[in-house]
């Protein structure tokens, strides 16, 4: 068992706390971590077995009743032994209702590195959550933002959008979340009220900074500025900063024995391939599947078909350094482009009596989406297009689709983000789904140009960049 406990005053004395249970026999450990650029105070608890839980639990229904915006979470946890450490906030930071200074990767213009910069966070306003944030991987679509979209209207920005962290503080408004929890924050909302919401059928919703600004890729408004600038917030999430601010409809609370620096994958690349095989493609048993791209996406989509029982799963990539990999996630079948001269499609048909019943592209490329859709059979064939571009027009023949395939597409795998997210964390600490195994890499956030250069040249599946310890 581990617990996490928010409590007031051993945020003020918790010397005096220690000392006291050691009186009457029971061992704690205690460790106080202090931020650099902040007054915020962590303070780890170890705690060794039942009675000491209950022991807390007792305590905490004390304070409880005198600050009622404590909370405690209990949890088991099976990944260590007697000892865990706990983290405990106070109930209330510091830096609350402050601006706060902290270090954030800021990207001034495209197609230039990013600068760690010292940026301004504003207090959360209403319905506003305020995150510090513990760990981010770096997927393709920030560098899609930074090299390919390019759009003069989404810079200044912080970009990342696969974080995780901790709430440091909440707005007006907000009821469901609180200083303390475990969260991560969503490029997608779900506001849970819309039309689209309330509709079974998408993911999508009305309040985001989709509806009306996708080339800029950022909502208007931001909490950030530097030097006197406003920066954009990309994908209204900005993980690549200390602290980021997210409105709760955009945030996933999930369970607070999760490890931060694996769970933060969910916040899109792992959703998005896994979805898009499992809810999208709709995958079913038996079935043979082709993947085209082999990063984290396209490996999740494997991972995913390899849930839903396909028997074959063909791995398509022009860099073959990607194929070990892909065996782990359950491939079967491995081909590369650059080894044949005719259409893949023509490969895949030779391959599968005449093509899958489902494929996948995950490169963000309009020549590949087409390959996609031609290498699925005729009369029931299913292509999901994952990956991401809003650059050019795609083309095909109609008698593709006349001919009975299905072209459709998904955005982050189809997942309602606030719903899905925390199961699919859930999932992960149940081992149904990997994690561990898209993680090549692990860097501060200092070397965020570093982790984008690898992702660049086809080195990393994931660069995990940590910010801040759980
Ligand atoms: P990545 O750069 O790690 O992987 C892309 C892979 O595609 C690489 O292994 C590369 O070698 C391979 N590739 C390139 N050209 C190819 C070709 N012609 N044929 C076969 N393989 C080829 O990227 P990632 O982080 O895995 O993201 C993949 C795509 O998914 C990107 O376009 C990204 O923007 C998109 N994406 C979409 C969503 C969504 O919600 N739809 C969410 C996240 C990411
Ligand atoms: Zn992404």
């Amino acid at each position: 068992m581990f617990v996490i406990y928010h409590v007031h005053y051993i945020f003020l004395f918790p010397e005096l706390y220690v000392e006291n249970e050691k009186v009457r026999g029971l061992s704690f450990r205690y460790t106080e971590e202090r931020s650099q650029d902040h007054r915020d105070v962590y303070v780890k608890l170890g705690v060794s077995g039942q009675r000491e839980v209950r022991h807390l639990e007792i305590h905490y229904l004390n304070i409880w009743s005198k600050f009622s915006f404590l909370t405690l979470q209990t949890c088991s946890s099976t990944s260590s032994p007697l000892i865990h450490s706990a983290l405990i906030c106070a109930g209330k930071m510091a830096t609350a209702s402050k601006v706060i200074k902290c270090k954030a990767a800021v990207a001034w213009e495209p197609n230039k590195p990013l600068v760690i910069e010292e940026i301004e966070v504003s207090p959360p306003q209403a319905n506003e959550i305020r995150i510090k944030m513990v760990a981010t991987g770096v997927c393709h679509t920030d560098l899609y933002h930074l090299f390919e979209g390019m759009h003069e209207g989404g810079f200044p920005v912080v970009l990342g959008h696969e974080g995780a962290g901790i709430v440091e503080s909440v707005g007006p408004g907000v009821t469901e979340y609180q200083t303390g929890d475990t969260v991560i924050p969503l490029f997608l909302s779900q506001c849970k009220d819309c039309r689209f919401c309330k509709n079974p059928k998408s993911n999508h919703c009305e309040k985001g900074w989709i509806a009306d600004r996708q080339g800029e890729m950022s909502p208007a408004e931001s909490r950030f500025t530097c030097k006197g600038k406003k920066l954009l917030q990309f994908v209204g999430t900005s993980t690549f900063s200390e602290y980021t601010v997210v409105n709760q409809m955009a945030v996933a609370k999930i369970d607070p024995a999760a490890p931060l620096d694996k769970v933060c994958l969910l916040g899109c690349g792992i959703c998005t391939g896994f979805g898009a095989a499992v809810n999208v493609a709709q995958v079913e048993p038996g079935s043979t599947c082709a993947v085209f791209g082999l990063g984290a996406v396209g490996l999740a989509a494997v991972m995913g078909c390899h849930f839903a029982g396909a028997k074959k799963i063909i791995a398509v990539d022009i860099n073959p350094e990607k194929f070990e990999k892909a065996k782990v996630f359950g491939a079967t079948d491995f081909v590369n482009p650059k080894d044949h001269s005719k259409p893949i499609s023509e490969v895949i048909a030779e391959m599968t009596n005449g093509g899958v019943d489902f494929s996948l592209e995950c490169v963000g490329s309009v020549g590949v989406m087409r390959s996609a859709l031609e290498s699925c059979v005729k009369g029931w064939g299913v292509s999901v297009i994952v990956g991401w571009t809003d650059l050019c027009d795609f083309a095909a023949r109609p008698i593709q689709l006349i001919a009975g395939r299905t072209w459709k597409g998904a955005l982050f795998g189809g997942f309602k983000s606030r719903d899905g997210v925390p199961q699919m964390v859930q999932s992960y600490m149940d081992k149904k789904v990997k994690l561990d195994e898209f993680i090549t890499h692990n860097m501060p956030l200092a070397q965020v140009n570093d982790a984008i250069e690898l992702m660049k040249n086809g080195k990393c599946i994931r660069t995990v960049l940590s910010i801040s310890p759980q």
